[in-house]
């Protein structure tokens, strides 16, 4: 079915029709030398952030294009993936007409979105081991079926779903697979990068919030085809990604040695976790993590979070989530984070 799949087929008609902003940085990027621009009406005086940021982050894309093995072309960045993620939204999905499907128990922001965007969310549980029920999701899946959200590794739960499953659904599912991996940088499995050539249906995000420690600066990517991106580029805002975040992450993506000493000591710190996790009566059961966090059942998921809260730790109650009765999600902290919160499990 995949060889059927066409793109045109499912981009919203007002998208397709639409002609881009035109920026003054679409026409002329400085190359340093000694140009003069008068188009922009910026301030003239240098402070660092008077001018206007690259549209496209061209020098932030090759270093992400050379570590990633991924062409520019086939990428977007975004003020953080919920950008992308909205972006993609409203690209493919007509307001109360197209629906999306979502894999509860997972990240909260494809449903909050779909809402935002007047997207009906079809929600298929997972298994009970925390896999797609890809018969329940190809089932559900009607004319109007813009989008299926992947979270793998898939928080909250931790673990990555099975490469059959996913390769399933997008050898079967006519519209787009978005795979979110928010948290591939903790996990041993492949990404679907480098998938994507094969599968023209396929988006990717990745995020520089979680293992690359940059959160605050707000920037998220969207891997795919050529002409997805084209899509994505038209309706983006021109600007959407300021000059700091620029060059703050342009930086540390340089410093990838630096990243991956984090990612270890992280993994190592999760192993920790774990261990002491499992020494603990009031844990019932610790699923396996390929993230920087590990979900837990206790006895009273409730009255654990409360006498955390009182030792002053913060961890995330995800009771509420089907499939997670009785659930607390711990992230993985420093070394001396992590000591103080052992300390207090075992004196609960
Ligand atoms: C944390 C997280 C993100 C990150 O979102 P940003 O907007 O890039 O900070 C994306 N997806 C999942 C599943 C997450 O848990």
């Amino acid at each position: 079915m995949t060889q059927t799949f066409n793109i045109n087929s499912i981009v919203r008609d007002s998208v397709k029709a639409l002609k881009p902003y035109s920026s003054a940085r679409d026409e002329y990027v400085s190359d340093g030398s000694t140009m003069i621009f008068l188009d922009a009406n910026e301030n003239p005086f240098e402070n660092g952030v008077n001018r206007y940021p690259d549209p496209y982050q061209r020098s932030l894309k090759a270093i992400l294009s050379e570590q990633k093995g991924v062409s520019e072309t086939n990428m977007l960045l975004g003020n953080g993936s919920d950008e992308v993620l909205d972006l993609i939204y409203r690209a493919f999905c007509e307001p109360n007409q197209d629906n999306v499907i979502t894999l509860p128990p997972t990240y909260g922001m494809y449903k909050v979105l779909a809402e935002i965007n007047a997207v009906e969310n079809k929600e298929v549980l997972l298994t009970t081991d925390f896999e797609p029920d890809v018969p329940a999701i190809l089932a559900a899946v009607d004319e109007h079926t813009k989008l299926i959200f992947i979270c793998s590794p898939n928080n909250p739960t931790g673990n990555s779903f099975k490469k059959e499953n996913i390769e399933t659904l997008l050898e079967s599912f006519n519209g787009l697979v978005v795979i979110d991996e928010a948290y591939i940088d903790f996990s041993d499995q492949e990404s679907w990068l480098n998938q994507l050539e094969k599968y023209p249906n396929l988006i990717v995000t990745q995020t520089l919030s979680k293992a690359y420690g940059l959160a605050g600066i707000r920037l998220g990517i969207c891997y795919a085809s050529e002409a997805i991106i084209s899509i994505l580029n038209k309706i983006k805002p021109p600007y959407n990604i300021n000059q700091l975040t620029q060059q703050k992450a342009l930086q540390r993506v340089l410093n990838e040695d630096a990243v991956q000493q984090e990612v270890i000591q992280i993994l190592e710190e999760r192993a920790n976790l774990e261990q002491a996790l499992q020494s603990l009566e009031f844990v019932e059961k610790l699923y396996p993590s390929d993230a920087n966090f590990v979900l837990a059942k206790v006895d009273n998921a409730d009255k654990r979070y409360q006498q955390l809260l009182e030792k002053q730790v913060v961890v995330r109650n995800r009771s509420t989530q089907p499939l997670c009765e009785n659930t607390l999600r711990f992230t993985v902290g420093t070394p001396t984070e992590n000591k103080t919160l052992i300390a207090i499990l075992k004196q609960l």
